[in-house]
């Protein structure tokens, strides 16, 4: 084990602070408690907005001193990836390669943000007047992650805030806290007292994120639904909001692709984190003639995956997160077979209770059916056969989400007309769950508002200050 104290406690203003009141934390590979996150009062929380708050002014004053902390936490990080890694898959279950691939990207999130700077730019110079656009830091940022991978929701979040020069309020999800907490731990030395505070515990911490008068920035990724609530609290006093919401992803493939290849890659891009990624693969569209070819592809995929523990080096899929989360992908697989699905699993399951589903492909599903509609969020991958691919869900432009999308094709130009039609934040061509750290990320319709990443995400902690003085 690398994980040597099973203790947290919450980094606020500088100092680690305990509560009365605990959440507990389940290993969902066991299903059972095995440790514990304070659950953050009120008046904790009060402490650690007015610590952002009081820290702020002098935070945002010098670039260089915060892209110098910036690379401090990276190194922090990083002689600490053992133990962050191992923390994440007991208390969310993916495997530790997985679990090690996140600390990895929150280690390159920081350093590259340590690098960015927001130039200003001058859009009038002349003999009359100069007029310079500056980017400025919005205040005290409130920042909300979910449990499905919370080391990159720092990276996400924490880290452009802080280069941007805000200071944070992070909420980890309840379900997994514990990671979180100990980076926080780990870097009280190298990050000034107050400009980070780190609050643990149940729902209720949310809404008193969202709905604080001093906090002026929120980022949130989590569900649609959870979105909705935070952006009504959040408009209360008009905070500036991101939101990264949920993602129904289709993979469209066309009829003149390899199918072993193509069905083999969009196997690998479906399951990772049991299915539990925003931007996974959450349904496949095949042309009927290719269709009986790519499910046994498949299905050959399905059988050959290694269902366990997360810390076990034999495992390629862990569990689910959590029982709420194995209970909706049950539901979801259920009412499939209702409507005449065929389920195809094949992988045997661990039997010391945990959250454990099989990897599944749900056959002859069809548009309209909650398994194809709906983020299913887990490892049931629905197989919709098409005739026309011009009345397939995701070309009508009547979606609900509009997070990621693939189009699959061996001819360019092809694939890229139907890319085009469709409305998503990102669409890739022969690929899927590739992101670019240069590219900006964000959903359309309601998977979301604003970008993350790269400049973009940098931009998204600060706004635009007009200087227009006269030159003469
Ligand atoms: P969730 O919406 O249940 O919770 C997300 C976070 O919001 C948690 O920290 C939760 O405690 C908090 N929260 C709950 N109620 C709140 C309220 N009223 N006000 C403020 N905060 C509140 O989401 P989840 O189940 O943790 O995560 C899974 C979802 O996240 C999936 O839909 C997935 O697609 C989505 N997701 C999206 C992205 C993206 O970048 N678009 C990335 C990862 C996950």
């Amino acid at each position: 084990m690398k994980v040597s104290r099973m203790e947290f406690r919450m980094l606020i203003d500088g100092e680690l602070i305990d509560e009365s009141e605990h959440i507990a934390v389940e290993n969902p590979a066991t299903g059972l408690p095995f440790a514990e996150a304070p659950d953050c009062s009120r008046a904790t929380f009060e402490r650690a907005v007015a610590a952002a708050a009081r820290t702020f002014p002098e935070w945002r004053r010098d670039v260089e001193a915060r892209a110098a902390v910036l690379r401090a936490c990276a190194d922090v990080a990083e002689a600490n990836t053992a133990e962050i890694a191992e923390l994440l898959t007991l208390e969310q279950g993916k495997p530790l390669t997985e679990s090690a691939g996140e600390v990895a990207l929150l280690i390159r999130r920081l350093r590259s943000f340590a690098e960015m700077r927001l130039e200003p730019e001058v859009v009038r110079d002349d003999p009359e007047r100069r007029v310079t656009i500056r980017w400025e830091p919005l205040g005290v940022a409130g920042l909300i992650a979910p449990w499905n991978a919370p080391v990159a929701a720092i990276s996400s979040k924490v880290a452009p805030a802080l280069a941007a020069g805000n200071t944070v309020i992070f909420k980890p999800s309840p379900f997994t806290p514990l990671s979180t907490l100990r980076i926080a731990e780990l870097w009280r030395d190298v990050v000034p007292r107050g400009v980070l505070n780190v609050v643990s515990g149940g729902d209720h911490l949310g809404p008193w994120i969202t709905g604080d008068p001093t906090i002026r920035k929120i980022s949130m990724t989590g569900s649609v639904a959870t979105g909705v609530r935070v952006a009504q609290s959040a408009a209360v006093t008009l905070k500036r909001v991101t939101l990264e919401l949920g993602g129904n992803d289709p993979a469209i493939v066309l009829d003149d692709v390899d199918v072993d290849d193509v069905a083999s890659t969009i196997f690998t891009k479906a399951y990772r984190n049991c299915g539990q990624i925003c931007i996974a693969v959450k349904r496949v569209y095949v042309p009927r003639a290719l269709h009986d070819d790519f499910v046994e592809v498949l299905a050959g995929k399905v059988r050959e995956v290694v269902v366990g523990d997360g810390l076990d080096p034999a495992t390629h899929m862990g569990p689910l997160a959590n029982a709420p989360q194995l209970e909706r992908v049950r539901g979801l697989v259920a009412e499939a077979r209702l409507n005449g699905c065929d389920v195809l699993d094949g992988a045997s399951l661990p039997d010391a209770g945990g959250y454990f589903h099989a990897p599944s492909l749900v056959v002859g599903a069809r548009d309209g059916m909650a398994i194809v509609d709906q983020e299913q969020f887990g490892p049931a991958l629905p197989i919709v056969a098409y005739d026309d691919v011009s009345t397939i869900a995701p070309l009508t432009g009547r979606e609900q989400y509009g997070l990621g999308a693939s189009v699959w094709s061996a001819d360019p130009e092809r694939a890229r007309s139907v890319a085009t039609g469709i409305t998503a934040g990102t669409t890739w061509i022969n690929s899927h769950l590739l992101i670019d750290e240069l590219q900006p990320f964000g959903g359309a319709n309601m998977s979301g508002v604003g970008f993350e990443n790269g400049r973009y995400g940098l931009r998204a902690y600060a706004e635009q200050r007009v200087l227009n003085e006269a030159v003469a």
